[in-house]
């Protein structure tokens, strides 16, 4: 694929940015990829392990000169992260990021953008429970989507040329508004990774069980949930913490319906129950056929 960026900056030297720097390359998308994290230990270990064709030491240093600047750093950070590299933009650049919630997001970080700079909000709906600067690999956005969510009067030329990076890096890409992206990922991303957090911390409130069934009896359904679990504190804070109206909304719903299956356990109602579970297998196998998920027995993995 042709090249489409003299320079790509990352800021953020995590999961996300290093899956970038990884696709990048495998596709030959741009020019040259410097990247910056806020930790010497992380910009240490990304010098060492080859992560960005060069890392340098502060985030105005990597954004001299970029016509793509990608904000690869938690939510919460991305309107502090966007003051500081605001003074040392090129005219003509593309800002984006890749946070999992959109209208904080845009609130934070468009109003420090200069004139003559574009911005184009993104979101990747791809990741693993691992996180820092070891973590990141080519294959990440391979047959997942990238969802953006532009603002008005967006150059549709910068835009297509963006929504190429992303094709070129693997990922299939789709447009909606900030509000119903926050509310979509709030179903199928944010209140799942609540529920399994709730889950995993009742068996570890069970001590005694913790200590020893728990672990050691964690059949798959328990342990897909301490997968989700693992995932990074600070990120999943601030995913609440930024997409509270739609995550809150959600969980509204979940609580009503798992009322409705509590009381059809307690009075024996079995064809609720058969009904329900019916209707969510099919779900399973509507994400199958998407091509958005295996269908080998425990998504392929050893039974064990
Ligand atoms: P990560 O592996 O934990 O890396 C985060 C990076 O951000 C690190 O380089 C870290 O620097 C830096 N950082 C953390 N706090 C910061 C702060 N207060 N100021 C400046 N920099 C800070 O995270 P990730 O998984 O790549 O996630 C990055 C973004 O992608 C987040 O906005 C997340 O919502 C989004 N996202 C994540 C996933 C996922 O599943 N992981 C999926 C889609 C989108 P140090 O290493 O120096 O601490």
């Amino acid at each position: 694929m042709a090249q489409l960026y003299d320079r790509v900056a990352l800021i953020g030297l995590g999961l996300i940015a290093g899956s970038m720097f990884h696709a990048i390359k495998r596709a030959g998308l741009a020019g040259e990829v410097v990247g910056y994290a806020r930790s010497a230990e992380t910009r240490d270990v990304a010098r060492e392990i080859g992560l960005c064709d060069r890392v340098v030491d502060s985030a105005a240093e990597a954004v001299e000169g970029a016509d793509l600047v990608m904000l690869c750093v938690p939510v919460g950070a991305m309107g502090a992260v966007a003051a500081e590299v605001a003074p040392a933009l090129k005219q003509g650049a593309l800002v984006s990021d890749v946070g999992s919630t959109k209208v904080a997001v845009i609130e934070a970080v468009a109003p420090h953008l200069p004139e003559g700079v574009h911005f184009i909000p993104a979101h990747p709906l791809a990741g693993t429970e691992q996180s820092g600067p070891r973590s990141g690999f080519a294959e990440l956005f391979d047959n997942l989507w990238c969802l953006f969510t532009p603002l008005e009067g967006t150059d549709p030329d910068v835009l297509a040329r963006y929504k190429s990076l992303w094709n070129g890096m693997g990922a299939n890409v789709d447009e909606m508004d900030a509000p119903h992206h926050d509310l979509v990922l709030a179903v199928t991303s944010h209140t799942p990774h609540l529920i399994a957090y709730t889950m995993v911390g009742v068996a570890d409130d069970l001590q005694r069980v913790t200590d020893s069934e728990v672990v050691k009896y964690s059949a798959a359904g328990f342990r897909d949930f301490t997968r989700i679990a693992a995932s990074d504190p600070t990120m999943w804070r601030d995913v609440f913490l930024s997409n509270k109206e739609a995550t809150l909304e959600i969980l509204g719903r979940f609580t009503e319906e798992l009322f409705a299956l509590q009381r059809a356990i307690r009075t024996g109602d079995g064809d609720h129950l058969h009904d329900y579970f019916t209707r969510t297998r099919a779900v399973r196998r509507g994400i199958i056929d998407a091509g958005q998920d295996t269908d080998m027995p425990n998504f392929g993995r050893n039974a064990k």
